[in-house]
């Protein structure tokens, strides 16, 4: 069998405990099979990132940079527990954090959705992809607990001396305050981000925020999402028939609840927190059907699965069990990295391989009816068979072997 030749690269970044050993099955019996693979790779282990003081880590953004493309397996964001476990230097940061950070990009988190398992709301056909704001607001605040009565003010005093202040009130008794902030660049990076994902998925846009109570915060979100559509995105979207709302938060849950789903709902950083966790189980209870794309607004693109490194199944691995633990989210991760690589390459083979290695996923699930555990617990009806990772993998690559051969095959 020809190989699909990849013209340039993509940054493979590995990770950590179980998830690392489904990244390697999935590279070399879903991938490597299939596609000549040109990575450029960087070791995110936990003991390389110690032996590094972390720099592996920067490097590897830097990398994404360069390249443009990369896939990321889950990795350790150690605490205390975990500094004994590999006898670390220290806690170092999340690895997640420091690339997002490098990259100013936008977490977007999106259900796979198969056909035998039902989203808890019935209405919902299409993925309802979250985007979240991950930079200020209540992640980077302040706070006051006072314990009598008395009164606060806010005070901005501007690197030319200028000096802002707001009366935020007078307190009868003790109490508590917060105050946060955000920055129009990161603002402004976010709405890119949004707009240029759902023109590159075909998606409408949403952006849902509360203006009419916070009439300077929130408003300022709206103004910056409608200023950045009209100026660099309007046309484009026109183009091709999408379409971008703004709601009052509260309208659009409850819209959203009555959708059939389609759309990127743009969060600020709080909110986006809670919906996504509560998105994702209600699309499937697993979050191993669930993809993480990271893009920012320069387009930089990075893909990972939504789980972390799955520890327990580790544990039992390692003591030679077999494990049901589900490969879906990083078979995923991979075939949309290479889809991206492709169509920055006009590379249509590449393009084409990547949505066969997703149909034959969907048919081992939908139509075989082979399945992990995680995916089990949320079907209606018993599946098939419930099967451990390798022998998941082993039906994917048949579907993925027959797929291939009848479209590409020569
Ligand atoms: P986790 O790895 O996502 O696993 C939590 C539980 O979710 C698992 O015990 C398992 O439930 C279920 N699960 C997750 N992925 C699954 C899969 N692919 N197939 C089947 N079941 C799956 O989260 P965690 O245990 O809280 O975190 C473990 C480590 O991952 C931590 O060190 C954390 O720092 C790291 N982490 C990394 C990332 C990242 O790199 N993006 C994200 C999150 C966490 P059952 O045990 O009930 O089967
Ligand atoms: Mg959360």
């Amino acid at each position: 069998m020809k190989k699909i030749v990849m013209i340039k690269p993509i940054v493979e970044i590995d990770g950590d405990e179980m998830a690392r050993v489904m990244w390697r099955w999935v590279k070399e019996r879903l991938i490597a099979p299939f596609v000549e693979v040109k990575v450029e790779y960087y070791d995110l282990h936990i003991r390389v990132r110690d032996e590094t003081d972390d720099r592996v880590t920067k490097q590897a953004a830097e990398a994404i940079k360069r390249v443009g493309v990369g896939v990321k397996c889950a990795t350790i964001t150690p605490n205390a527990e975990r500094v004994k476990e590999y006898n670390l230097k220290k806690e170092w940061r999340s690895p997640n954090a420091t690339i997002r950070e490098i990259l100013d990009g936008t977490i977007f988190r999106a259900p796979i959705i198969v056909k035998n398992v039902a989203p808890a709301v019935r209405f919902w056909r299409k993925p309802i992809v979250v985007a979240r704001h991950a930079f200020g607001d209540i992640y980077s605040g302040a706070g006051i607990r006072f314990d009598e009565a008395g009164e606060a003010e806010i005070l901005y005093r501007s690197i030319s001396g200028r000096e802002v202040r707001v009366r935020i009130g007078v307190f009868p008794g003790s109490g508590v305050l917060q105050a946060y902030y955000n920055l129009d660049r990161s603002i402004e990076g976010f709405a890119k981000a949004v707009f240029k994902y759902a023109l590159m998925n075909n998606l409408n846009v949403w952006f849902a925020a509360k203006e009419t109570i916070s009439k300077i915060y929130d408003a300022k979100f709206k103004e910056v999402f409608q200023e950045v559509f009209d100026r660099d995105f309007r046309d484009a979207f026109e183009r091709r028939g999408l379409k971008y709302e703004y709601y009052l938060i509260d309208d659009a849950y409850s819209r959203a609840m009555r959708s059939e789903g389609g759309f990127v709902w743009a969060a600020k950083n709080y909110d986006g927190d809670v919906l996504s966790d509560m998105i994702a189980a209600a699309y499937s209870g697993s979050l191993a059907m669930m993809t993480s794309e990271l893009l920012s607004p320069e387009g930089y693109y990075l893909t990972e699965a939504a789980h972390g490194t799955v520890q327990r199944h580790y544990y039992k691995y390692l003591m030679g069990e077999k494990t049901s633990t589900n490969p879906t989210a990083i078979i995923f991760a991979w075939s949309r990295a290479l889809r991206r690589r492709g169509e920055l390459d006009g590379s249509e083979e590449l393009i084409k391989f990547t949505q066969i290695l997703e149909e034959a996923v969907r048919k081992t699930i939908e139509v075989d009816g082979i399945v992990t555990q995680d995916i089990a617990k949320a079907m209606e009806d018993q599946p098939k068979s419930i099967v451990s990772t390798e022998e998941f993998i082993e039906y994917v690559r048949k579907n993925a072997d027959h797929l291939y051969h009848h479209r590409l095959g020569t």
